[in-house]
């Protein structure tokens, strides 16, 4: 599901025109785009006031927030109007990157999603309409040995979409050849291509070009292409993401963040052993599986140079965690996982990412200048780990010198 670019404001007369007059007031007109559907919600921002403030209540800890109320002044100035649509945009696309938000009735009624005519078919392909006419910026791209030519869309029937990143999108299929359950992972060509960072699909390629084995690591079966879309055939992973659950009991016990930790640290060194570096560990790429082990999704396919200018504007929905070194956009290499990792632990243990602060310009300098602030409630190992991973000079991190072994 993804919000576009909110479209100018409209101003239109008050329902209740005939009893007040020249009332009026501004509405913000969001497309909201799922699947292939696109259509319109228009609401008021006392709307939007009213969802966030329930939504504040029953999910404290999900960093929301929409533009602040405005007490003097023009509503009507565009250059306000201009700020609040950026705002409220930013907390629409908030709310539709969790599943326990965008499945809040009171989120439901407010984009309209359960309007019948907005019901997408994921299994509806365009690339099987449109693959008679080539198109000249279509590129072939080397799927290493997962790449398999005889693969097709039309090979599966797309049930439902169950996870949207930032370069496409993640939808529960069954394969019709055996009826088995697979997440295939769509990315589109062009905007992978599109994005100025060509090295992307070189990053991509290098990871695909690794024969990627793990425990903890999604197993993907195999890849294919369309003219206009790259396809990876993965495990589906059905216990849900970590954080959903960690949203839910606030915190967990030491001993389940323990169990957690030690499984994304034998992920990410085995990848650090094949000369992989996550980079991005965050919460919606932790999954668990249907016994309750970790599985990291979204190593490597298209993520390596999704610039911080990027993360910026996206913040808040977006709990990344994010390295001093990668802050500063400076060099990184394997340690930066490690600081991703003692984080993790840290919202395990605590409820909330350390460092953690509301406004994101003083979250950062906290990242970067503030000292780690250990509450009680933790045993002595899991703070001084805590403290060894988080640590500001990478050198001095943990991992630093015999990456996992340390
Ligand atoms: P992106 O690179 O766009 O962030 P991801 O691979 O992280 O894409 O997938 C987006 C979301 O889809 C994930 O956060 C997760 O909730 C869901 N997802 C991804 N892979 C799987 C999978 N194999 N099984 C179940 N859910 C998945
Ligand atoms: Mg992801």
């Amino acid at each position: 599901m993804d919000y576009k670019e909110s479209c100018p404001s409209v101003s239109i007369p008050s329902s209740d025109e005939h009893r007040e007059k020249k009332k009026r007031f501004t509405v913000y007109k969001v497309l909201v785009s799922v699947g292939r559907s696109e259509w319109f919600v228009f609401r008021r921002y006392a709307e939007f006031d009213k969802l966030y403030n329930t939504l504040k209540k029953q999910f404290p800890a999900m960093a929301l927030k929409i533009p602040a109320k405005r007490i003097f002044g023009d509503n009507f100035d565009p250059d306000f109007i201009k700020q609040r649509r950026a705002g409220l945009n930013e907390f629409i696309q908030n709310l539709v990157r969790y599943p326990e938000l965008y499945n809040h009735p009171d989120v439901r009624t407010f984009l309209r999603m359960d309007s019948p005519k907005h019901q997408s078919d994921p299994s509806e392909d365009e690339d099987e309409r449109s693959s008679q006419k080539l198109h000249s910026t279509s590129q072939n791209i080397n799927l290493g040995p997962s790449g398999n030519p005889h693969a097709k869309p039309s090979d599966f029937d797309f049930l439902k979409v169950i996870g949207k990143g930032s370069f496409g999108k993640v939808l529960l299929a069954k394969r019709k050849l055996d009826g088995k359950f697979y997440a295939v992972k769509v990315l589109q060509k062009k905007i992978v291509l599109n994005r100025k960072e060509q090295k992307h699909i070189m990053a991509e390629r290098n990871v695909l070009l690794k024969n990627v084995k793990h425990p903890f690591l999604v197993g993907l079966h195999y890849s294919f292409q369309t003219t206009e879309k790259l396809y990876f055939v993965l495990d589906f992973v059905n216990g849900g993401e970590l954080f959903f659950h960690l949203q839910r009991e606030r915190s967990f016990p030491e001993h389940r963040a323990r169990f957690y930790a030690a499984e994304i640290a034998s992920a990410l060194g085995y990848l650090h052993s094949i000369k992989i570096v996550y980079r991005d560990l965050k919460p919606e790429n932790i999954l668990l599986d249907s016994v309750g082990h970790v599985v990291l999704t979204d190593f490597g396919l298209c993520k390596e140079g999704i610039a911080i200018s990027d993360t910026t504007t996206t913040f808040c929905g977006t709990p990344e965690y994010l390295a001093p070194e990668v802050i500063r956009k400076q060099p990184y290499d394997n340690t930066v996982d490690w600081w991703c990792l003692g984080a993790v632990l840290y919202e395990m243990l605590y409820g909330l990412p350390p460092f953690y602060c509301r406004d994101v310009a003083e979250m950062y300098d906290n990242i970067l200048h503030k000292p780690l602030n250990l509450r009680p409630g933790v045993s002595l190992t899991a703070w001084s780990i805590l403290e060894e991973l988080l640590e500001k000079d990478r050198q001095n991190r943990l991992g630093a010198k015999e990456d996992f072994l340390d």
